[in-house]
């Protein structure tokens, strides 16, 4: 729930107010923790035990208390960092560094040390909001296909696809405006040397290589006389 009438921070992913997930047995300092949250304008939703949490929702910030009643916090934070690149703030009373160092090493994005104020953890919770959004900037997705321009990766549905140089600027140039038909001529100046005009013959050997990689080959789509366009893969 949120309190009508405060703005939240926006979730990056979808425009609403950003879900924060609260991993908390003391259900005292859970309570505690959700009002002043949904004070400030946020969702929240809360688990007591750590087992459910991998298969929880989607949230954009996940608070998780180190000591659990039935997994270990840290195997939690492993476990979700697995499968997932939401935010993770530790939110604990381990204070040594020993533990801060295993957290961040698997995958919490902060660490927070109990006790704390309210007004320090909203401001770790927007910093790690706009880290996210900065970092999706440079993600262009396409329903369940995401190509990160700046580490070079492709995934489909969460599993990496290995793609060539060639191919990825392919991706590149048609995720930069899913749905909108791009000539070849674009594809052929985005993604080989600008100017390049050599026969055209190569985009089509690297656009079935990718067709055949994705695994699904309605994901571009042919226009014929015109070019390519991506299509929700959905
Ligand atoms: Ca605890």
């Amino acid at each position: 729930m949120t309190v009508p009438g405060v703005s939240a921070d926006r979730s990056p992913r979808d425009g609403r107010p950003a879900r924060v997930l609260i991993v908390e047995d003391d259900a005292g300092i859970a309570t505690q923790l959700a009002r002043g949250l949904q004070i400030a304008g946020y969702e929240t939703s809360s688990l007591g035990a750590g087992r459910d949490v991998p298969g929880c929702p989607a949230a954009d910030v996940v608070l998780l208390d180190l000591g659990l009643p039935d997994v270990d916090g840290i195997e939690v934070c492993r476990q979700l960092r697995a499968r997932s690149d939401v935010a993770i703030i530790v939110v604990t009373a381990r204070g040594e560094e020993a533990d801060r160092v295993r957290a961040l090493d698997e995958g919490a994005d902060d660490y927070l040390v109990k006790p704390f104020g309210v007004a320090e953890l909203l401001a770790r919770i927007r910093a790690v909001l706009r880290r996210r959004r900065s970092h999706d900037d440079e993600v262009l997705r396409c329903g369940d296909l995401a190509v990160d321009v700046r580490a070079c990766k492709v995934t489909l549905k969460g599993r990496e696809i290995a793609v060539t140089p060639k191919e990825f600027g392919i991706l590149e140039c048609l995720a930069s405006d899913p749905g909108r038909v791009v000539s070849r001529q674009d594809i052929l100046d985005q993604a080989w040397d600008a100017h390049w005009y050599g026969p055209m013959k190569g985009l089509d050997v690297h656009i079935a290589a990718l067709r055949k990689k994705l695994g699904e080959p309605k994901i571009i789509e042919t226009v014929y006389g015109r070019g390519f366009r991506l299509a929700d893969p959905r």
